[in-house]
């Protein structure tokens, strides 16, 4: 196993990984609200944790992770915003049950996160499915002096936590002065977040609870479902940038507040997807879906190539140009694993290959560095390493990157009359007649074409791409 390196927004530095459990790495993701379909910017941050679990996997590590599917609270918020969507959605959703328009979407988000090769989480909770954890946690928090009821709502209180805005560097002053909009007079301070909250009149979707019925806040959820399939100890919890503050930076003033000690070790932010400058978002109506992609005649995978590109940090700014140059950089790499493929180099696999392998593993171990990763590609790619060696070592890399670099067989087309020449000389070869098989080597030689001789038979190569 190789020691990592990452990136903690807690203590805003690179710390080593030490799992809490030595033989496997936990992580929690905050997933997606499933009211409407996932945007490219939503599956960037969901490629985090991807990419992370098959950088840990690739170094040595087993992994576990959960994905949350919320499906409580936005669903049936009031403020319920069907964006542009409208029609389609009316129309699709009429008559349907906050039950079902979760399903729709959980099948919606599953299927574009595949396009995108992010592999299924070992565990995708729904929050309905724990109003009961929830609840649990919320008296717990009551009897600690965390929380307060009024009125059948049950706040956090902020003040009772001194540590409350240290993910998200946030002073009590700044959160005082942030605080928008009407506030409940009710509340401590008005920086103060719910943890469960009294049905109003038009809910859909309400439980009894011991401060009567109502459903519970969007920040509860992840510390609920985290604790209950992790434990209270974990190594990794991921998100996007916007995840910070409040959503976070709540979730660990209730976890902690409940245990009465660290809960997360590791937390991951990963950089907003930008488009025109402004944030990708649904409510903004600038955003695309990854099957618009596709229909656009983009390979999905171009998405995630052009991701693999900009450190996970960062924010990315997404344009259609950009997009094009990352499908047409993807499509050329797999034609040339393809043909390198065939080549039928020595197999030893030397020193260079070692050096690249050993350079690629450190790019993972340093935060994933995959920028640095894809550079290494484009290296070996220009590298004099035997064909063969370069095709083998993109495609062992591409357990992590997930570009299906296998994709694609050789798109080489034979120049007339190659393949009967091909064809004479196997002949000739198995007869033992090597005078005829070598002058046939030749006159495919004239036609650009390499023929070389293997245990397994002959193979060939037509103007190979350096
Ligand atoms: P939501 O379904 O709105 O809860 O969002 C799901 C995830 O997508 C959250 O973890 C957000 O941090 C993330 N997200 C939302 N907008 C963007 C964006 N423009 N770029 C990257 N991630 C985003
Ligand atoms: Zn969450």
């Amino acid at each position: 196993m190789t020691a990592l390196r990452l990136y903690n927004t807690l203590t805003r530095q690179k710390e080593e990984l030490r799992p809490v459990r030595e033989d496997i790495v936990r992580i929690y993701s905050c997933g997606p609200t499933v009211y409407r379909y996932v945007h490219i910017g939503n599956l960037r941050t969901f490629m985090l944790p991807d990419l992370l679990r098959r950088s840990l996997e690739y170094l040595g590590y087993r992994t576990e992770q959960v994905m949350n599917i919320t499906d409580v609270g936005h669903l049936t918020d009031d403020t319920f915003d069907r964006g542009e969507d409208k029609m389609l959605v009316s129309a699709r959703l009429e008559h349907k049950s906050p039950k079902e328009i979760a399903a729709y979407y959980t099948q919606a988000f599953m299927t574009d996160a595949a396009l995108v090769n992010i592999r299924a989480a070992d565990h995708n909770p729904r929050a309905s499915q724990y109003i009961a954890q929830m609840i649990e946690l919320i008296e717990k928090l009551i009897a600690r002096g965390h929380a307060y009821e009024v009125g059948g709502t049950v706040y956090y209180d902020i003040a009772s936590f001194p540590a409350y805005g240290r993910l998200s560097r946030n002073s009590t002053d700044k959160l005082l002065a942030g605080a928008r909009g009407e506030v409940d007079p009710r509340k401590h301070h008005p920086g103060d977040f719910t943890l469960w909250k009294a049905a109003g009149e038009h809910r859909l979707q309400v439980w009894p609870s011991p401060w009567g019925p109502g459903f519970p806040g969007w920040h509860i959820e992840c510390s609920a479902m985290s604790m209950s399939l992790l434990g209270e100890t974990f190594d990794i919890h991921t998100g996007g940038a916007d995840n910070v503050f409040p959503h976070h930076e709540a979730e660990l003033a209730q976890s902690e507040g409940v245990t009465g000690h660290r809960v997360v070790n590791h937390w991951m932010h990963g950089g907003l997807l930008m488009l025109s400058g402004a944030r990708m978002a649904k409510s903004a109506g600038n955003f695309f879906r990854v099957t618009e992609l596709v229909d656009q005649g983009f390979d999905p995978l171009a998405f995630r190539y052009l991701a693999l590109q900009a450190k996970y940090r960062t924010t990315l700014n997404f344009s259609t140009e950009g997009l094009a140059g990352a499908d047409r950089a993807l499509a050329m790499l797999r034609r040339r694993v393809g043909e390198w493929s065939t080549g039928s180099d020595d197999s030893s696999q030397g020193r260079e290959f070692e050096d690249f392998e050993a350079r690629f593993r450190a790019a993972l171990a340093d935060d994933l560095d995959l920028p640095a990763a894809m550079a290494l590609v484009s290296e070996v790619t220009h590298s004099n390493l035997p064909a063969a060696r370069r095709a083998e070592l993109l495609r062992r890399w591409d357990r992590v990157l997930g570009l299906d670099l296998d994709r694609v067989a050789p798109d080489i087309e034979l120049p007339a009359g190659a393949e009967a020449l091909l064809e004479a000389r196997e002949k000739a070869r198995t007869a033992g007649d090597f005078e005829t098989s070598d002058r046939l080597r030749n006159e495919l030689a004239a036609m650009g074409m390499t023929v070389t001789d293997t245990p397994e038979g002959q193979r060939w190569k037509n103007a190979p791409h350096k």
